[in-house]
């Protein structure tokens, strides 16, 4: 967190809006301009004091030497040589750009999706001939808040596709303050390396993608007839031979009850995590039990729910005492919805989904509980409605607008950078 030591010394000055953002001077020198590497580790100088995280932390002032800060020529060929012996970075974070030093990450959203196709084997939601009509409707202020609210409406809204408009969407989230996103847009919905590799280099903002199959609904057949060992190859080779590399594995598919395949994925998403030390995200199914059920399944494949990450919290578990009975397995508690504000969620009516103002006071008696280090916090945007572009909050919406939230609400700005700075960066390094 030297950025942040940095930036407190800076001082930051407030704009009417109680926010603002400068780049740190401290950065280190670089002697090669305009590598790979420097790109890779532009966005570790935003600093994260536009929105008031200002507390220096422990090791702030021990920055690593490391991948991250490979400037020299020495340094370029010093970290080819490390990359040939160690298949991944071990104590760094891998993003598509390559390893770097958890200190530099910044503000981070651990479950995002900059591009995705959610119409696959999704459909049309179509109760009704008329509802099916609408399927192809293009999207229009007109019909802004039958998109917003009814998910499976309009196949437009169930894809992101466009890397130019992905590019200027994600400049907002560095404009907020953001410094890293993870990507767990899976296999089977259309993941794009080399575009996400694009993005990141325009954008300053780092990715650490995943690797992982969704849901049964969308796995490829060969899913079906492929090994458990099988399984855990693709995902290794993910993380230690492809170009560019994931840097954990998720997100995890699961429906509720489990499908036998799901359980294979998981189980093969658990063994590459040992083999690897990736960190691993789950998505649920939709039931209350499905969040034990999931971190029973990782433990009995021996996995360490340390390094397990289980997300949707949100639409999942609404009653606290379960929030907080996951939170006793030691698992990354996720509260990955921010910015869905409806009560109503289209995907299972029968879940009351909370609003940002509930999902804080969610967040704040794991806080008071102790449970501080294992809470993460994101956006999970996948459908043009939550773009800014379309009239959604867009990936600025955490820093901007719930941040100042928390603070009226009562988290200090030390539980704050421990949600957005500490937390993930512990996550995403490979241990
Ligand atoms: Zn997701």
């Amino acid at each position: 967190m030297a950025d942040l030591v940095e930036a407190a010394v800076e001082g930051p000055s407030r704009t009417d809006r109680g926010i603002e953002m400068h780049r740190s001077r401290g950065r280190e020198p670089t002697s090669v301009a305009a590598t790979e590497t420097a790109a890779a580790d532009a966005p570790g100088q935003l600093v994260s004091s536009q929105f008031g995280l200002e507390g220096g932390t422990q090791g702030g002032r021990h920055r690593r030497k490391d991948a991250t800060d490979r400037g020299s020529r020495y340094g370029k060929i010093h970290a080819r040589y490390r990359a040939v012996m160690s298949p991944t970075a071990r104590g760094s974070v891998q993003t598509v750009l390559g390893p770097v030093n958890p200190d530099h990450l910044g503000a981070t959203q651990t479950h995002e999706h900059l591009l995705i196709d959610l119409v696959g084997r999704m459909g049309p939601r179509a109760e009704t001939p008329e509802e099916l009509a609408r399927w192809d409707e293009p999207i229009t202020l007109e019909n802004a808040y039958e998109v917003r609210r009814f998910i499976r409406l309009f196949a437009e809204n169930l894809r992101l596709d466009d890397v130019d408009l992905a590019a200027e969407e994600l400049r907002e989230f560095a404009s907020a303050g953001g410094g890293t996103v993870v990507d767990l847009t899976t296999i089977d919905l259309g993941r794009d390396p080399a575009a996400l590799e694009r993005i990141s280099r325009e954008t300053g903002v780092r990715i650490v993608m995943g690797t992982a199959y969704y849901v049964h609904d969308f796995h490829p057949p060969e899913i079906a007839r492929m090994s458990e060992e099988e399984l855990a190859g693709v995902f290794v080779r993910d993380l230690t031979e492809a170009e560019p590399r994931a840097g954990i594995i998720g997100e995890i598919g699961m429906t509720w009850p489990h499908h036998p395949d799901e359980v294979k994925v998981l189980r093969a998403a658990v063994r590459a995590q040992r083999e690897t030390g990736a960190a691993l995200s789950i998505h649920p199914g939709r039931d209350p039990r499905a969040p034990l059920a999931a971190v029973d399944l990782v433990e009995d494949a021996g996995g360490d729910p340390a390094r397990t990450v289980v997300g949707h919290i949100d639409r999942t578990l609404t009653r606290r005492e379960d929030i907080h009975a996951l939170a006793d397995r030691g698992v990354y508690v996720e509260f990955d919805l921010f910015g869905q504000e409806s009560s109503y969620y289209d995907l299972d009516t029968r879940i009351d989904m909370p609003n940002d103002a509930a999902r804080i006071d969610h967040v704040a008696s794991l806080l008071e509980r102790g449970d501080g280090d294992r809470v993460l916090l994101s956006q999970d945007i996948c459908r043009k409605a939550h773009l800014r572009r379309y009239g959604g909050e867009g990936y600025g919406h955490l820093l901007s607008h719930v941040v100042p939230m928390m603070r009226r609400k009562g988290l200090s700005e030390d539980e704050i950078e421990a949600l957005l700075i500490e937390n993930p960066a512990r996550l995403l390094t490979i241990a």
